[in-house]
């Protein structure tokens, strides 16, 4: 398993592409997804873009067994988790369960689990915070609706979402021990207009948000863990739209829904951002 490069030359910031699976794959599939995902790539692409898939709560062992028993350079995580760490919660998952997976990373605050689950900034605030007790990687999403968008209101709405779920939070703890390497936090910048949609961001837009998500954590946790901190845009990425979105200097690559269940596909897009890496 190769696991040295933890930043690049161009930012300093390991590239990192993660799968969102969302509510699809038994465990058996997400066997066959992820050995099919890491066959497909060199030790040096897996060196140096970081590839992580996120399956559903019911795969995570499978895919456990599989990354350790047969060492693969794949890191993996969860979609969510509870904000408690115990007790009776019918049906929830604590960040402790997802730790004695060997869990690295869980999404925070998807737009799904915002506009279905009635996830608000108090509950994805409190998610942030239960991830990081758990040592896991939350990657935090943030973006707005076509609404907003169209008001011109998307910068200030993603700082708002910002500030909301790192709220409390110290330099120390968004940005861990460095880009690449433990602990921290991942930004993930998802306009919920581009998500499943097939509607992508232009670069530009993109750029233009996670520029501002960059600056908002330089202002409040200083330009040091502002430089650390991997920004991803997720919304409809593809092999065909990776490399002009990761060209913005402040994107430090993607989460990838629909595109990260066809092995090939998303093998590209990981191969794609090892290229621009
Ligand atoms: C997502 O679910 O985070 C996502 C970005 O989905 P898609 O790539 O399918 O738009």
């Amino acid at each position: 398993m190769a696991r040295t490069r933890v930043t690049t030359p161009r930012t300093g910031r390991r590239p990192l592409i993660a799968g969102n699976w969302k509510m699809h794959m038994t465990h058996l599939e997400a066997i066959g997804l992820t050995q099919k995902v890491v066959f497909s790539l060199t030790e040096q692409d897996l060196d140096v873009a970081e590839v992580v898939v996120l399956p559903p709560f019911t795969a995570l062992r499978s895919v456990q067994t599989l990354v350790t028993g047969d060492k693969l350079a794949i890191g993996y995580g969860a979609q969510d988790l509870s904000m408690h760490d115990a007790g009776a919660y019918t049906g929830e998952i604590s960040g402790g369960m997802l730790a004695a997976l060997a869990c690295a990373y869980v999404v925070v605050g998807h737009s799904e689990r915002r506009a279905l689950h009635g996830e608000d900034d108090d509950v994805v605030a409190a998610k942030v915070r239960a991830a990081l007790r758990h040592d896991l990687v939350p990657i935090l999403c943030v973006g707005e609706g076509l609404e907003v968008r169209r008001d011109q209101g998307h910068v200030v709405h993603c700082c708002t979402q910002l500030d909301a779920a790192l709220e409390g939070l110290s330099a120390e703890q968004v940005r861990g021990t460095g880009a690449g390497a433990g602990g921290g936090l991942v930004i993930a910048y998802e306009p919920v207009w581009a998500i499943g949609t097939g509607e992508v961001a232009t670069p530009d837009d993109a750029q233009e948000v996670c520029a501002a998500l960059r600056s908002r954590l330089a202002e409040r946790f200083g330009p040091e863990t502002a430089e650390v901190v991997r920004i991803l845009y997720g919304g409809s990425v593809k092999a065909a739209n990776t490399a002009g979105i990761l060209a913005g200097p402040d994107i430090d690559g993607a989460l990838v829904g629909g595109a990260s269940l066809d092995a090939d596909e998303f093998a590209q897009i990981c191969r794609i951002a090892a290229d621009v890496g």
